[in-house]
């Protein structure tokens, strides 16, 4: 017989300037996740205002923004630290090492573990297959992706390029709410894209009355993200880079986003 699909409620906490902080909650075993938790305190606040306790911090990578609020969680709900086996100097109160593969389980819930170098060498995103869910860091943006501060451009495009197979529909739970800035770039260098476009009348629209963009689902990226499309003839036009291999034309991108204001 096969399991009820989704199995996880997930709330998203803005903290900070632009960061979220995710919780993935199975109601039946009461299993509960905090996906790169920065600050404690809110992630507290959110669990005492829905009866949870907290079982999992689910790290993606070792930067501040991230991992700010783990040792205060572990202290005071006594949870379990997963993060890349890699990073075990750098995560504090890590406790479960991961590697490229590896399963998490969150109640009646599984995580395949990706390993996604390009932002830090060790940045993994956790798969949820059963609920479409991607929690992906740094990695991939909403019409963006992280920048290279501890990989290459060759392992970035490695990265996404894996995670753009996976099924359209997978909703993409990134760490920043960077989309309108994203946006803004991704129309310079495909100002004829229809869904570019579109998306970005909605996006304006969302920010305008101060609700987030995020989570977005991986079919949008396709159409908007020019990050995912290093195919498209009128981005390699814009770029003078007719022809060129994806990993070429994906680099020019990350540079010329580096640069833009
Ligand atoms: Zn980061």
């Amino acid at each position: 017989m096969r399991e009820e699909a989704a199995v996880l409620d997930i709330l998203q906490i803005p903290v900070l300037q632009d960061n979220y902080i995710y919780l993935a909650h199975d109601p039946v075993t009461r299993a509960t996740a905090a996906v790169d938790p920065a600050e404690a305190a809110p992630v507290l606040a959110a669990l005492d205002a829905n009866g949870w306790t907290l079982t999992h911090i689910l790290n993606t990578h070792h930067h501040w923004d991230h991992v700010g609020g783990n040792l205060t969680l572990k202290r005071e709900t006594r949870c379990l630290v997963f993060g890349a086996e890699r990073d075990r100097n750098d995560i504090p109160g890590l406790d479960v090492g991961l590697n490229e593969g590896d399963m998490v389980e969150l109640g009646r819930s599984r995580a395949q573990v990706l390993a996604v170098p390009g932002h830090t060498q060790g940045h993994i995103a956790y798969w949820f297959r059963d609920d479409l869910a991607l929690f992906c860091g740094d990695t991939l943006f909403a019409m963006g992706c992280g920048r290279l501060l501890g990989g290459t451009a060759e392992q970035m495009w490695h990265s996404l390029d894996r995670l753009r197979a996976l099924p359209p529909d997978t909703r993409l739970y990134c760490a920043h709410e960077y989309t309108q800035t994203n946006g803004r770039f991704a129309v310079t260098l495909e100002p004829e894209n229809p869904a570019l476009t579109r998306r970005m009348e909605q996006v304006d629209e969302a920010r305008r009355q101060g609700r987030p963009t995020v989570p977005s689902k991986l079919g949008e990226e396709l159409a908007t993200n020019p990050f995912l499309r290093p195919e498209s003839a009128e981005l390699q036009r814009t770029l003078g880079l007719e022809g060129a291999a994806p990993v070429r034309v994906f680099a020019e991108v990350r540079r010329r986003k580096d640069a833009f204001r």
